[in-house]
């Protein structure tokens, strides 16, 4: 069978696997992305929430020169089993050496500074990439990639994994691949005599240290052949999805950009007081980052069980999928938060949009209300609510109430 005939066997037996799931086999595999709500997960079950806040920059992480890797990990937040995150510092002239994950795909948001990636897909074609801060990339499980510094200024990224389990500190690095076969393989390999690996990294270069990279890319050695889909989008260059009193909402996910199959991002702007209003998302788990301010998160996860934890500058939060949620700045001063969903499609409902979507009857059943009371509730999905100088929200039960 040819290499094209087999991938069109196989392309074929896997639409046929969605069409048709094995009966007694269905899995996230065969497109039922609701399965893992059929799994009990014991840290879910208790009788409270567990935290969902994890102090990412005050981490100590991987430290080499002035170059850093901080990871949320299950390991470091039990809660999110469903996406990693990763925040990166590299120092001019430091290179993320060229390596893969075999368990997860990559996405990105440049927070300070620039970056140079490439990157390898399967069918041999590499795309070279300049990042500045706003821009975000995408590299499918798998891919080949590095990532340097570029410029004689620092730069500081935020990575987003989907895949909770996911260390970045187990990649496939290539130091790490090439130091541990013997030369006599390798020479073999490359069909170049065994002493042109001598002197080659033995152990996992990880940060690899070097000239300042060229103003402008340099010709790849095999000439340049472009993927399909690119690998970078602009969002912050891009106009906001949402302006609202209380803040801004940018998007993106694979309607927009198409290459980000499994990961949607997401950054909003909150003015003091500004609220992302109680919602949920039916179809992937949340992973926040603070990148300036002071936020509120609340999280409901059914069962009478409500648990809210405040996010500085540098923390980490995370919302299982379903789970009922909001967010609040708390500060004086207007808050940044960055935000990756594990679907390549967003879907959220929000608490007012739901009400709104219901007559007033069954409204005023439901709570045993008059039905006046709902004629005041907004008739649209409010998003981003503004401040309206009222105290700040306080949890049920809360001795200040
Ligand atoms: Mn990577
Ligand atoms: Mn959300």
């Amino acid at each position: 069978m040819s290499g094209v005939h087999r991938r069109n066997f196989l392309t074929a037996a896997t639409a046929g696997s969605l069409a048709v799931p094995l009966a007694g086999s269905r899995s996230a595999e065969a497109g039922d992305e609701s399965f893992s709500n059929n799994v009990p997960d014991p840290l879910l079950a208790g009788k409270e929430l567990p935290t969902f806040k994890f102090e990412l920059e005050k981490s100590e992480g991987k430290v080499i020169g002035g170059s850093y890797g901080k990871e949320a990990t299950v390991e470091q937040l039990p809660i999110s089993k469903g996406i990693a995150g990763v925040s990166m510092r590299l120092e001019p002239g430091a290179m993320r050496e060229l390596h893969w994950h075999a368990t997860a795909a990559e996405w990105a948001f440049i927070v300070e500074g620039r970056v140079r990636t490439t990157v390898i897909d399967p069918d041999g074609a590499a795309e070279t990439n300049d990042f500045n801060p706003g821009d975000v990339w995408y590299f499918p499980r798998g891919h080949g990639h590095m990532l340097e510094c570029l410029g004689d200024r620092p730069c500081h990224f935020i990575l987003i994994f989907d895949n909770g389990y996911f260390s970045e500190f187990g990649t496939f690095s290539i130091s790490d691949w090439i130091g541990h076969v013997p030369r006599p393989l390798l020479a073999k390999n490359f069909g170049l005599p065994e002493s042109a690996f001598e002197g080659f990294p033995t152990e996992e270069v990880y940060f690899a240290r070097g000239k300042l990279p060229p103003a402008e890319p340099a010709r790849p050695l095999q000439g340049w052949k472009p993927p399909a889909l690119t690998h970078k989008y602009e969002l912050l260059k891009r106009p906001p999805n949402g302006v609202f009193k209380g803040g801004r909402e940018w998007r993106v996910d694979s309607t927009t950009f198409p290459i980000s199959r499994t990961i949607t991002g997401v950054v909003f702007d909150l003015e003091p007081g500004g609220l992302r209003e109680l919602h949920w998302h039916p179809t992937a788990d949340e992973w926040q980052y603070v990148i300036e301010g002071e936020l509120s998160v609340t999280l409901f996860g059914s069962h009478g069980r409500y648990r809210a934890e405040r996010l500085s500058k540098g923390d980490v939060g995370y919302i299982p999928q379903g789970y009922g949620h909001s967010l609040e700045n708390v500060g004086t001063k207007p808050c940044r938060v960055l935000i990756g969903l594990n679907a390549g499609v967003y879907a959220k409902i929000d608490l007012s949009e739901w009400i709104a979507g219901n007559p007033l009857d069954v409204l005023a059943t439901n709570f045993g209300k008059p039905a006046s009371l709902f004629e005041r509730f907004p008739r649209r999905d409010v998003f981003i609510a503004p401040n309206d100088d009222a105290a700040p929200a306080r949890p049920v039960g809360s001795p200040d109430r």
